[in-house]
């Protein structure tokens, strides 16, 4: 019974690779012959045009004075972009304005503000002087990727995820996510393996960006951790383990990404500084000094302060019945007050070594009910749980996912087209 399913269930994701093959050969050809008809068109038409890539201390008046517009026309474009597009400022390395112009003696009768490769807002002027916007959404192809990897001798997880193709930026995420539920330092071991399902875009056939993380797996020491990236009823995505209860804990077990243990959560351990044996009532993350502490999740800073043993140190209230703390800072974050509310990753402090501190470090503490806890080995509430309806679309979903990701795992050129 349950090999006849699995046989349909790939069948269906082979159709899907085979259907989709097709789909982009024909959209490749579409493109071809729209890209070489858009090309004779500006030909004919002699139209100039020149990209400007925004640099670190670019402003939109600078930009356009110096492509020869008047004070009046800047105060117009940037009262449209605002009301028409919400663009109120120019994001350095990022954004991308272009200049169209029907010669190269001509004013600019064009302008394409590009704030992502996504989307796309026209400016052009009327009869009568006035600019006018337009915002035109360019269609993204977007397919799920399959990577997997092993951890080697001496290796770390990022070492290991780079070697298997795993972009930058989804690494980060994946860390993000295992977080939640890993210790990296003691969970990490080689031979254990790994793999993520991503999306990648794509735009007339090129690959643009990376897009969500749809799975993660990994075969941590205390068990194998799955995540899984699913949209509920009610429009909202989250990340759940395979049983559907949600995988984004109130707060994370390891605030820093990629920070090795130094010392761990111990009722009885010898101080490095004060020579004699006492508890250690949190978890040491080596890090440099200067390195941004995230708060471990969303709650309201009830102290900042200092004292001898702890330095500079900040700590939050979560809900009821936790608090997080963090020691040693250098300094702390602005705006960071007690008072002050934060959410979840938000930055309150950086690394330093204030305090009874042998060298810069953070020192993180989770408070349960008034008790330090071990943040290694605590069990973290869950944000959000599905409900009935949810978890049954969720479990069915999952299968086809896991399905989907075993025939990839076969074929990594294969991927799947969502
Ligand atoms: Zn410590």
């Amino acid at each position: 019974m349950k090999k006849a399913k699995d046989i349909i269930t790939s069948n269906s994701v082979v159709r899907a690779v085979m259907a989709l093959a097709i789909l982009l050969t024909l959209i490749a050809v579409a493109l071809v012959v729209s890209r070489f008809f858009t090309k004779g068109t500006s030909f004919i038409d002699g139209e100039e045009k020149s990209l400007v890539l925004v640099e670190s201390g670019d402003t939109l008046s600078g930009l356009l004075l110096a492509q020869g517009f008047t004070h009046n026309d800047v105060s117009q474009i940037a009262s449209v972009l605002k009301k028409d597009a919400e663009i109120t400022s120019l994001r350095a390395d990022n954004d991308k304005i272009e200049f169209i112009r029907s010669g190269a003696e001509e004013p600019v009768s064009k302008i394409v503000v590009i704030p992502s490769p996504w989307r796309q807002v026209e400016l052009t002027c009327n009869d009568s002087g006035e600019w006018q916007c337009k915002t035109i959404e360019i269609e993204r192809d977007t397919r799920a990727v399959y990577r997997s990897g092993e951890i080697l001798d001496g290796d770390s997880f990022y070492l290991a995820g780079m070697r298997a193709g795993i972009p930058a930026g989804i690494l980060a995420e994946v860390y993000d996510l295992l977080a939640f539920e890993m210790d990296f330092e003691r969970d990490v071991r080689a031979g254990q393996k790994f793999s993520v399902l991503y999306e990648e875009n794509f735009s007339g056939g090129e690959k643009i960006d990376n897009g969500r993380v749809l799975a993660v797996e990994f075969e941590a020491l205390r068990g194998n951790v799955k995540m899984y990236r699913f949209k509920k009823a009610d429009g909202k995505s989250g990340y759940y383990d395979e049983n559907g209860n949600g995988a984004i804990k109130s707060l994370k077990r390891t605030p820093i990404n990629n920070a090795r243990v130094t010392s761990s959560f111990s009722n009885s351990r010898k101080h490095p500084v004060l020579g004699y044996t006492r508890a250690h009532k949190g978890v040491d993350f080596r890090a440099s000094t200067g390195t941004p502490i995230p708060a471990a999740g969303a709650g309201r800073v009830v102290a900042r302060s200092y004292n001898r043993g702890h330095g500079n140190y900040v700590k939050i209230r979560h809900n009821g019945s936790y608090e997080t703390l963090y020691a040693h800072m250098s300094r702390f974050a602005k705006g960071v007050v007690v008072g002050s509310t934060v959410k979840q990753g938000q930055t309150i402090g950086y690394v330093g070594s204030t305090g009874l501190s042998t060298g810069p470090h953070l020192h993180y503490e989770i408070i349960k009910d008034g008790k330090h806890v071990n943040p290694m080995t605590v069990k973290l509430p869950a944000i959000s749980n599905l409900g009935s309806a949810d978890k049954k679309k969720f479990i069915e979903y999952r299968k086809v996912l896991d399905e989907g990701m075993e025939k990839l795992a076969q074929h990594p050129d294969w991927f799947i087209q969502i």
